[in-house]
């Protein structure tokens, strides 16, 4: 029979998957000796068995739950419910990877009326137990059963008001008597039955809400954007509670072993006294650095700084630690892999490296490449900051900068977003169900809260740019302003919000590119040392190429010429070229285009000094280039001597049912062989004259759309020709390739004909994909979403490379393009190319390169390195 409850005693950290994170640490943290409240915890295995609704599991649960009840009952010399010397736990979710805030806890379960009076006794505190007993009540009411909290909090606000309490502090004993009393009243009328008194039928009710919580709105939100499979389930941990509100000898906090924000290694930390941890997460009380606790209770913060220097010793990373002092003794409640910035996430792993503690591997797999990618964006320019007004300043919760338009709930943040806007979501404090529209801001900013608070948490976990704890903004939500002083802020108008230094500003402000250095260099230095895989850039003009450059590209794996027949003085000259009847009208345009063509590609050459630089010649439809307008017809019409009327008929003559599958690519070379020609006569010359110049060039010409093998050696004499005579007329030595991109599935599945012919290929993954699955690259967008949530693909395959699929085709590619020409040389350039799953498995079919935009190059180069650490180590 399988076993669904463990005692912490009975667990280790190893054990996480049936355990869930929270579970097995509070497991190891026990063994270890640390002063962990006792508990157990129900496997993720019984939360799977519930979405099987597998019938026996409440009988076999509730037989396990009341043997492991009662081992604690007998350890902790307590008894759930009991008058007199009652047991009170908390009851809180755990998954196998940490999903802060997005499933349901309840804490106090085991209140009744019974032993709310023992929690009086015993705690000689009537006050504490009633406020536990009400907040148990509201909890179980809203987890459990789905009753609104609002029912609650106006009970609340009505007694305040009549009182004139401005604080909760404030409720007497008899205040929150009645209060439990008008708080069971909305339970019944809710629920048409009376509160549960029993505390059995409490833990069984709150066990099966955590379940069901597994599958909220926003647990499910959260998984989507984290990746995180949605067949894992839960664990639930019952642990026995200890207070924190017992009176000014308590108090409960939340500290990080080093800095999330920077990766400093410096304890940073919140904590409140008098107050139960929910208190300190919601941010609803602004809390006290972790040092004042030194202050007050010295003897408490020397044990529990000596415990986070265990914690982090014994599990080599940076801690995110919930502890509760009760009656000064401290407890450790919970510790965790602190969510960190990605800032801080480099700065911490390099650092722990030169402690000794961890290697440059384990270092380098430590930071998911994708999460780089916040690091590679712009701060604000530092003039136009120094001319902006400043509004406020609130907590640097989360670096970044970003600007966008105010919008005072989640949802129309999504709705702007959806519009094309970008913008700030402002609020009080967030919540969890603000998940999606923190996902959709530019940044985030709060009135309350501390820098663990949701929204700092959260912000940082996303690399979001956030500011919290901002008193000084007046925010009214109903009216959709905040005012500052005499500044009134409404809905829609510009901020400009700092996460780095916590200021607010007025208007939008632009920003800068970031600048890489100090830890970020030598991880990423550690990184490259760790790699096999080259990576590449996909970019068409010396800037971007430039840009890739600084990012560490190690040469151009796809310029795609027809962007530079799009500029604004081109068109004119390519259109004239596409629409010529004859071939002399053609080569006459072609003529004009030749010099422009040679001159980009020497500033690219330049820009990439001797690195590689693949250039693909032209690819799409020819018709993508016409004019659609009248007025633009008119005007070509004009300057090619001819009717408007002729030149909407030639016009209409280009036009293709299916352009994706129609004239393009290397089909325009059998039908225009000298648009190639021109093509490859720029790339020479240009390559010639910035050889003369000392340049190491070595160009590699790339053909796209090549299906068969005879098309390939077609196109490909076209070009040597032309190359060879210019090279022998020149008497300067240039080498240079003549390959293919394979993106057609026929190239894949005949690379061994191909691989005979060509000197390298580059697998065009887009194109791949399209052609694969039969999937229109512009058309899928309407339906892949379906497809995802149906779970009939898992991912958009033209995000992330089908492995199973398309990746096969890649595979067989490579095997028998290296069979049929040991010497080949093989890349990727298609989206994939920066997409750690799949560099990782470029990396594992033996590709050379992969080639990105600028921007992913860095994630390329950890995800390449990740790929070679995992094969070595076997993972
Ligand atoms: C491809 O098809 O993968 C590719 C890189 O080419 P393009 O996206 O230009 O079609
Ligand atoms: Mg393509």
């Amino acid at each position: 029979m399988t076993r669904y409850v463990y005692s912490f005693s009975e667990g280790t950290k190893e054990m996480k998957s049936l355990l869930g994170g929270k579970g097995a640490n509070l497991a190891e943290m026990s063994r270890i000796g640390l002063p962990v409240p006792s508990g157990f915890t129900i496997t993720t295995g019984a939360c799977t068995e519930y979405y099987n609704q597998n019938e026996q599991l409440w009988d076999e649960l509730l037989n396990e739950l009341k043997a492991k009840l009662s081992e604690l009952e007998g350890k902790m010399g307590k008894k759930l419910g009991d008058s007199k010397n009652p047991l009170l736990v908390s009851v809180r979710s755990g998954a196998v990877i940490s999903m802060p805030g997005m499933m349901d806890t309840i804490l106090n379960l085991g209140l009744n009326d019974e032993s709310v009076v023992g929690i009086a006794n015993a705690t000689n505190n009537e006050r504490l137990a009633y406020d536990s007993y009400r907040r148990f009540i509201q909890m179980f009411s809203d987890v459990a059963m789905e009753i609104p909290k609002y029912n609650f909090e106006s009970v609340l606000d009505r007694v305040k008001d009549q009182k004139g309490y401005e604080n909760d502090t404030e409720l007497t004993v008899e205040d929150l008597k009645y209060i439990v009393g008008e708080y069971k009243t909305i339970y019944r009328m809710q629920t048409g039955s009376e509160f549960p008194s029993d505390p059995l039928e409490q833990l069984l009710t709150a066990v099966k809400a955590v379940f069901s919580s597994w599958n909220n709105p926003r647990a499910k939100t959260y998984r989507n954007l984290n990746e995180i499979p949605h067949n894992l389930g839960t664990a639930v941990n019952v642990q026995s509670m200890v207070f924190g509100n017992t009176g000014e000898t308590s108090g409960t906090g939340v500290a990080f072993t080093r800095n999330p924000a920077t990766g400093e290694n410096k304890l940073f930390g919140e904590f409140l006294m008098n107050a139960q941890g929910e208190d300190v997460v919601a941010g609803i009380r602004t809390p006290q650095s972790i040092e004042q606790l030194n202050d007050i209770m010295p003897d408490v913060y020397s044990q529990f700084v000596d415990i986070t220097k265990l914690l982090e010793d014994h599990y080599k990373d940076m801690q995110d630690i919930e502890f509760t002092v009760e009656d000064k003794k401290l407890y450790i409640l919970q510790t965790r892999n602190g969510k960190r910035t990605s800032q801080a996430a480099i700065n911490v792993a390099v650092d722990m490296v030169n402690e000794g503690r961890i290697s440059k591997e384990d270092a380098i797999l430590r930071i998911e490449p994708n999460r780089i990618d916040e690091l590679l964006h712009p701060n604000f320019e530092a003039k136009a900051v120094s001319e902006a007004t400043v509004l406020a300043k609130g907590l640097p919760a989360s670096p970044g900068a970003a600007s966008g338009k105010v919008y005072f709930n989640a949802d129309d943040v999504v709705r702007s977003k959806s519009n094309g806007e970008k913008s700030v979501l402002v609020r009080l404090e967030t919540s969890p169900e603000d998940i999606e529209g923190m996902d959709c801001a530019e940044g985030i900013l709060t009135a309350r809260g501390g820098m663990t608070s949701h929204a700092a948490v959260v912000a940082r976990g996303m690399g979001k740019c956030c500011i919290a704890g901002c008193g000084s903004i007046k925010i009214d939500e109903n009216a959709k302003i905040f005012t500052v002083g005499d500044v009134t802020v409404k809905e829609g108008d510009y901020i400009s919000i700092d996460g780095g230094n916590g200021e607010v500003y007025l208007g939008e402000i632009p920003r800068v590119e970031p600048e890489l250095s100090g830890s970020f260099e030598v991880f990423m230095k550690w990184a490259d040392e760790a790699r096999r895989l080259k990576v590449r850039t996909n970019a068409d003009t010396p800037k971007d190429a430039q840009t890739a450059v600084n990012f560490g590209a190690e040469g151009i794996g796809l310029c795609r010429t027809e962007h530079m027949f799009f500029d604004s003085e081109r068109i004119p000259v390519v259109r004239e070229m596409i629409l010529a009847k004859t071939l002399e009208a053609r080569t006459k345009a072609l003529d004009k285009l030749l010099p422009m063509q040679r001159e980009d590609f020497i500033g690219i050459f330049k820009a990439m000094g001797s690195r590689a630089v693949t250039i693909r010649l032209l690819d799409p439809p020819l018709h993508e280039f016409l004019p659609h307008h009248d007025e633009d017809i008119k005007l070509l019409a004009e300057s090619m001597n001819i009717s408007e009327k002729e030149l909407k008929q030639r016009v209409d003559d280009l036009k293709e049912f299916n352009p994706m599958l129609g004239h393009r690519g290397c089909r325009l070379a059998v039908t225009y062989p000298e648009i190639y020609q021109m093509q490859a006569r720029g790339i020479i010359e240009g390559a010639l004259s910035v050889k003369k110049e000392g340049l190491d060039v070595k160009p590699e010409i790339m053909i796209p759309l090549i299906g068969t093998v005879q098309e390939f050696s077609y196109v490909k004499a076209l070009i040597t020709e032309i190359a060879d005579k210019l090279i022998a007329e020149s008497g300067v030595e240039l080498e240079y390739l003549v390959g293919t991109m394979i993106e057609i599935p026929r190239a894949a599945l005949t690379a061994d004909e191909i691989g005979k012919e060509a000197q390298f290929f580059s697998f065009g993954t887009n194109d791949l994909t399209q052609m694969g699955f039969g999937f229109s690259r512009d058309d899928a967008g309407k339906f892949l979403g379906e497809y995802e949530q149906k779970g009939i693909l898992e991912r958009d395959p033209f995000q992330v490379l089908d492995q199973g699929g398309i990746g096969k085709l890649v595979k067989m590619g490579c095997e028998l393009g290296r069979e049929a020409n040991p010497d080949i040389h093989l890349g990727i350039c298609g989206e994939h190319g920066g997409e750690p799953s799949s560099v990782e498995f470029c990396h594992r079919v033996g590709l050379d390169y992969v080639s990105c935009s600028p921007f992913r190059v860095p994630i390329a180069r950890l995800a390449a390195a990740h790929a070679a650490i995992k094969e070595k180590l076997g993972k």
